[in-house]
C-alpha cells in the first residue's frame, strides 16, 4: 500500500474519539518497530522524522526511499503516513513534500502569529498541489523544541482558529501544557482551553509531548478533539535500556543483529502498548475499505 496523507485517517479518528500515534524514527530499527507494531494492531500508523534529525537520517528523500520501501518490502497492510515533524521553514517543508513525503509540520510557532500564518500558507498551497497534509503549531510545547529548550506558552483560541482559516492546514497542534521529553511530576494539560479550542476550530488536534501523559489524562485529550497523539521519548528510552541490558547480559558480543534485534522488539512492545491505549487498533480495516 502506497504512503497516505494524514488527512482521512485523522479525521475518521475525530468522529470516532480516538488517536491515531505518531512515532518518531531515529534510524532503521524504529522504522521496522513501528511498521511491525501497526500491521499486528491492524491501526493506521504516522511514521515521523523530526526535521532537526533529518541530515543525521540521510536526508529527506533517503527517510522517504527507507519507509516507502519498507512499507512494500514487508507488505504493510495499514495505511501509513510518513510526517516531516517540526518542519523547521517553508523551504524545509517543500523539500520533505518533493522528497515523498506525504505530510509536513510546519512550525511558525516561535514566530509572530502573522508570520506563523504567512508561512504556513505557502506550505499549505504547495502542499494542496499534492495531496499533503499539514499541521501548523501555535502557542509552545515545554521542554526540548527544535533544539531549543523553552517553557510552556498557552495557544490563544483566537490565533488557534485564524490559523485555521486562513491556511487550510489539517490538524492543529495547540500547545496547552504538554512538554517534550520527560515530566517532572504529573502533567498539568489545560482542558478546559482544549474544550474551547476544539469547538472554535473543528479540526483534529495534535498532542506533542505525549510520553509520559498517563492514560486518563490522554483519552481526556482525544475525547477533547485530539485525533493525533505524538511520541518519541518512550519509544527511545526502552530502546536505549534494552541496549544496555543486552550488551551488559554479554559483554563479548560484537554482532550488530545479537545486539539490536530486543532493542527493536522492545520498541515495537512500546509502539503496539501506545496503539491500544490511543483506541487505535483495528481501525485501519475501515479506513481502506472506504
Ligand atoms: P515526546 O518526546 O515527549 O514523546 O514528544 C514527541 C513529540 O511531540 C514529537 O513532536
Amino acid at each position: 500500500m502506497p504512503l497516505v496523507s494524514m488527512k482521512e485517517m485523522l479525521q475518521k479518528a475525530k468522529e470516532e474519539n480516538y488517536g491515531v500515534g505518531q512515532f518518531n524514527v531515529n534510524g532503521l530499527s524504529w522504522v521496522h518497530a513501528i511498521l511491525d507494531a501497526a500491521q499486528q494492531e491492524e491501526a493506521p500508523v504516522i511514521v515521523a522524522a523530526s526535521d532537526r534529525l533529518i541530515d543525521f537520517l540521510g536526508g529527506y528523500r533517503t527517510v522517504a526511499a527507507m519507509v516507502s520501501v519498507l512499507v512494500e518490502e514487508k507488505k504493510i497492510q495499514v495505511p501509513v503516513a510518513l510526517h516531516l515533524d517540526h518542519g523547521k521553514t517553508v523551504e524545509n517543508c517543500l523539500r520533505a513534500i518533493d522528497a515523498g513525503f506525504t505530510s509536513v509540520m510546519f512550525d511558525g510557532s516561535h514566530g509572530p502569529i502573522e508570520d506563523n500564518i504567512r508561512d504556513t500558507k505557502k506550505v499549505t498551497a504547495y502542499a494542496a498541489t499534492k495531496g499533503v497534509s499539514v499541521e501548523a503549531e501555535v502557542g509552545t510545547v515545554g521542554g526540548m523544541e527544535d533544539g531549543l529548550i523553552g517553557g510552556i506558552q498557552y495557544a490563544d483560541p483566537n490565533e488557534c482558529k485564524r490559523i485555521v482559516e486562513e491556511t487550510g492546514i489539517d490538524a492543529l497542534a495547540a500547545a496547552l501544557g504538554s512538554v517534550h521529553g520527560r515530566y517532572v511530576g504529573e502533567p498539568k494539560l489545560g482542558f478546559s482551553e482544549m474544550e474551547v479550542i476544539s469547538g472554535m476550530v473543528g479540526i483534529p488536534l495534535v498532542l506533542h509531548g505525549a510520553s509520559g501523559i498517563p492514560r486518563h489524562q490522554l483519552q481526556r485529550a482525544i475525547q477533547l478533539g485530539h485525533a493525533k497523539v505524538n511520541i518519541n521519548t518512550e519509544c527511545v528510552t526502552t530502546w536505549s535500556h534494552q541496549l544496555r541490558k543486552t550488551l551488559a547480559a554479554d559483554t563479548e558480543t560484537t554482532e550488530p543483529r545479537t545486539i539490536l534485534t530486543p532493542a527493536r522488539e522492545a520498541i515495537r512492545e512500546t509502539v503496539r502498548s501506545k496503539i491500544r491505549e490511543f483506541g487505535s487498533s483495528g481501525k485501519a480495516l475501515s479506513l481502506k475499505t472506504k
